[in-house]
């Protein structure tokens, strides 16, 4: 007998977002003082009529459901896609996962055969190409500029994409730059794809979380054309302050909604019964919740990314959307560090985390040496008090 671990897992890496979390979880309980901007989560409890939706929904939630969810959430989904997208899907093309990170890593694992490609613009949200790793899928990324605000560009795209490409994955607006594509943007990536016969996934999980007036745009309602290879990935955990109920949905084609679900049927059966009574709670409820919460984080998006700027050696722009600063720290390499001098990102992200207890994650994992990425969903004065502690170090350290 072999006790060896399938190879498949040597292509791929531990998730950085959560290696971060844990790093500073384990500073707090040492009793440090910790700023977290690490992990991508609202601060804010879940809305009050959500909790009170899912206590009442104890008594009707011991048994299973079905596979890719309730008929009544998938319903919820729809209506909601409608109200908040601007498009209707229908309930059979829903699938309900564990969240959309289950749904993304579940559309790996159906699309991929080894060899694929999986087109990826950088930087990009950790999990999506190790998840196509995981099953031999090649990412091909494709870099875009700061200066073009980390927007993919329609040229750049078209070089990317080959006879191996199974998918190109867009997440708008994007974890970790913010970045999000107008609708022109949008519909220059359309006429490209529209030449290219592969799988569109969209992860739209944080669309609701746009700012100063930026409306997000949806290829599903802009190219309907494209619907019979077009994947929605969405969920409430950004949007309704729910990362821990662990529901996401992707709406699919028939074909690949029937896939998901045989792939749902022989692992977790079905998402948690109560956590799919929250998720509907939340996407029928009002949205004033949802609305407040964008507000602070446009405030929080507004000072975080001010802050920055101010510091000397680091360079930020103003984000679209999302909860994310995406700063380039550069500047900042060369400041010593014990007996080492910086000069990663990753030297950066153990200096401040050392230095000021500020936990956010570096830039590499996401495909964009020379960043750090700042969750600014913290109150703002934790920004503020962060912002001082590291504008102090980097004073410090100049002096040296
Ligand atoms: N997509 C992106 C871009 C994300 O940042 C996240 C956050 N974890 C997810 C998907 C997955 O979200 P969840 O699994 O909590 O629904
Ligand atoms: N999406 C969040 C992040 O990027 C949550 C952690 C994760 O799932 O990676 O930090």
């Amino acid at each position: 007998m072999s006790h060896a671990l399938a190879s498949r897992l040597d292509a791929v890496q531990p998730s950085a977002t959560l290696a971060m979390t844990a790093k500073a979880q384990e500073l707090k309980a040492q009793g440090r003082t910790i700023y977290t901007f690490g992990v991508g989560e609202p601060d804010f409890a879940t809305p009050e009529h959500i909790r009170r939706a899912a206590a009442e929904g104890l008594a009707k939630s011991s048994h299973y459901t079905a596979v890719t969810g309730t008929a009544s959430l998938r319903e919820a989904i729809c209506l909601a896609t409608e109200r908040d997208r601007g498009w209707r899907p229908s309930p059979e093309n829903v699938t309900v996962g564990v969240g959309a990170k289950h749904v993304l890593f579940n559309l790996a694992m159906v699309l991929c055969e080894p060899g694929d490609e999986v087109v990826i613009p950088a930087p990009y949200w950790v999990s999506y190409p190790e998840q196509w790793r995981l099953f031999g899928g090649v990412p091909k990324f494709v870099q875009t500029r700061v200066e073009q605000g980390f927007l993919m560009q329609p040229e750049d795209l078209e070089r990317a994409l080959t006879e191996r490409t199974k998918a190109v994955i867009l997440c708008t607006p994007s974890n970790p730059t913010g970045a999000a594509y107008s609708r022109d943007e949008l519909l220059g990536l359309v006429e490209v794809l529209r030449r290219h016969d592969c799988y569109v996934i969209v992860d739209e999980i944080y669309a609701d979380l746009v700012y100063d007036g930026f409306e997000h745009a949806s290829v599903a309602r802009l190219a309907p054309d494209l619907m019979d290879r077009l994947v929605v990935v969405d969920g409430v955990s950004k949007s309704y302050a729910m990362t821990g109920w662990r529901i996401g949905w992707g709406i699919a084609p028939p074909a690949l909604t029937k896939a998901l679900a045989k792939v749902q049927g022989q692992s977790t059966t079905n998402p948690t019964a109560v956590a799919q009574i929250a998720a509907e709670a939340a996407l029928r409820g009002p949205r004033d919740a949802v609305l407040h919460m964008r507000e602070a984080f446009s405030a929080r998006r507004k000072k975080m990314v001010e802050g920055l700027r101010a510091i000397e050696g680091i360079r930020c722009d103003l984000p679209r959307g999302a909860f994310y600063a995406f700063p380039d720290v550069t500047g900042l390499y060369g400041i010593r560090h014990g007996d080492r001098v910086l000069a990663t990102d990753d030297d950066v992200a153990l200096w401040q985390l050392d230095v000021c207890g500020i936990a956010a994650v570096a830039g590499t994992p996401f495909g964009a040496p020379g960043h750090i990425r700042f969750t600014y969903a913290s109150a703002e004065n934790v920004i503020d008090e962060a912002l001082a502690a590291l504008s102090r170090a980097v004073a410090d350290a100049r002096r040296g």
